[in-house]
C-alpha cells in the first residue's frame, strides 16, 4: 500500500495488533499444504485478494476473514510457534523496538476449548499449550531480531465462558511474556450482563495483571465507560467514540488514558467514518491527548506500521515531533514493569535526539 520511504523511520512502539491478523500468506499457505486443509488460493497473491480488503467492510464481513486462513493454522504447535516468531521478525523489520501483541489462546486451540473454533476437529493443543508456544516464539524471535515482544491475552465478548481460563493463563505466565489481559469481539455484547468477563478482569486487578479493552471502537462512549468503571481498563482499544462525550473525554484527557489508535484499520472497519482529516486522532493530536499509532490486523489490511504513520502524515498533518511524542507516550503507557520501561524510554530519547531534560 505505502510507495517510497517510511515516513518516520525511527525507533518505535507499537501497543496493539493482533497475532492472529498478522500471518505471513506465506507461512499460510506452507502449513495449508503440509496439513492438506483446503485455502481459498495457492498463491500468496491470489490469498491476499481473497483474505485482504481495502475498501471498509462490516463485522460480519471482517470477521469471516479469519475463518478463509485460521483452519490452516489453529492446532497446529509449528504454526503456533513459527507465526510468533515470524511477527517478531515483521516487527523488526518495521523498525519496532517494543511490541504487545494479543492474541486469543482460545481460537488458536483444537482442545479444551469449547466450542472447538474454525470447524476443526479435536486434537491435543491446548489453550495453555498455545500459550506457551507463542512464548516460544516470541522468545526465540527476540534473540534473533533484537527487539522486545511480550503478549497481551484476550477474551473474546461472545465467549464469556473462556474468560476464567484467559485470567489464569496471564497468571500462569506473567513471568514468561505476557503482561496484560484484553477484551476484544462484537462490542455491542455488554461485559456487564457476562459475569465471567466482569470477575476475569476483578482477578487481573487483584493480581497486578495489566488491563486493557476494545471499547468505543464502532460502539457508543458507554462501552469506553464500562471498560474503565467495571472492567478497570488502564488503557482503551481504539476508543473513537468517546468524542461523542464530551464530560467523558474530558475526564480520560485529564487521567490521561491511553489510546490504542489503528488509523487504517478504523477506515476498513468502518469504525471511523469521517475523512482521515476528521478523524479522531486529529482531536486527540490537537488536544495533547495520550495515544500511539497501531496496525490492528496488518494481514487482512494489507498493511505495515508504514502505512499508518503515512496516513497520519499525509492526511492528518502529523509531523515528526508528534510523530516522536506518540511513541514516548506509547512507551510510558506500555504494560512493561517499570525499570524495562525506563530503559525503553531511554532508547526512544537517545534515537530521537531528546535530552532527557526536555522530555515530552
Ligand atoms: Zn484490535
Amino acid at each position: 500500500m505505502e510507495n517510497g520511504p517510511p515516513v518516520f523511520d525511527k525507533p518505535k512502539v507499537e501497543l496493539h495488533v493482533h497475532l492472529d491478523g498478522s500471518i505471513k500468506p506465506e507461512t499460510i499457505l506452507q502449513i495449508g499444504k503440509k496439513r492438506k486443509i483446503g485455502l481459498p488460493a495457492d498463491t500468496v497473491e491470489g490469498l491476499l485478494q481473497q483474505v485482504s480488503y481495502n475498501e471498509p467492510l462490516c463485522l460480519t464481513e471482517f470477521l469471516a476473514k479469519f475463518s478463509l486462513y485460521m483452519p490452516a493454522i489453529a492446532g497446529d504447535r509449528e504454526a503456533v510457534k513459527r507465526i510468533a516468531y515470524e511477527f517478531v521478525e515483521m516487527k523488526a523489520k518495521e523498525g519496532v523496538i517494543y511490541v504487545e501483541v494479543r492474541y486469543s489462546p482460545h481460537l488458536l486451540a483444537n482442545c479444551k476449548v469449547n466450542p472447538i473454533p474454525w470447524g476443526q476437529k479435536k486434537g491435543d493443543l491446548t489453550p495453555d499449550e498455545v500459550v506457551n508456544l507463542v512464548n516460544q516464539g516470541l522468545k526465540a524471535g527476540e534473540e534473533a531480531f533484537n527487539i522486545k515482544a511480550r503478549s497481551i491475552l484476550c477474551c473474546m465478548r461472545h465467549m464469556p465462558s473462556w474468560s476464567p481460563e484467559v485470567v489464569e493463563l496471564c497468571k500462569k505466565y506473567r513471568n514468561d511474556s505476557v503482561v496484560a489481559i484484553d477484551l476484544a469481539g462484537d462490542e455491542l455484547i455488554n461485559a456487564e450482563t457476562y459475569s465471567e468477563h466482569r470477575r476475569a478482569y476483578e482477578e487481573a486487578e487483584r493480581c497486578g495483571i495489566h488491563r486493557t479493552v476494545h471499547a468505543g471502537e464502532a460502539g457508543p462512549p458507554q462501552v469506553i465507560k464500562e471498560a474503565i468503571h467495571i472492567l478497570k481498563a488502564e488503557r482503551i482499544g481504539h476508543g473513537y467514540h468517546v468524542l461523542e462525550d464530551d464530560s467523558l473525554y474530558k475526564q480520560l484527557l485529564k487521567q490521561n488514558m491511553h489510546f490504542e489508535v489503528c488509523p487504517w484499520s478504523s477506515y476498513l472497519t468502518g469504525a471511523c467514518k469521517n475523512s482521515f482529516a476528521d478523524h479522531p486522532v486529529v482531536r486527540f493530536m490537537k488536544d495533547g491527548a495520550n495515544y500511539s499509532l497501531n496496525t490492528d490486523d496488518p494481514l487482512i489490511f494489507n498493511s505495515t506500521i508504514h502505512t499508518d504513520y503515512k496516513i497520519a502524515k499525509d492526511s492528518m498533518g502529523f509531523t515528526e515531533q508528534e510523530f516522536q511524542r506518540v511513541n514516548i507516550n506509547a512507551a510510558k503507557s506500555s504494560f512493561l514493569p517499570e525499570q524495562e520501561k525506563k530503559e525503553l524510554l531511554s532508547k526512544l530519547y537517545s534515537a530521537y535526539g531528546i535530552l532527557k531534560s526536555t522530555e515530552f
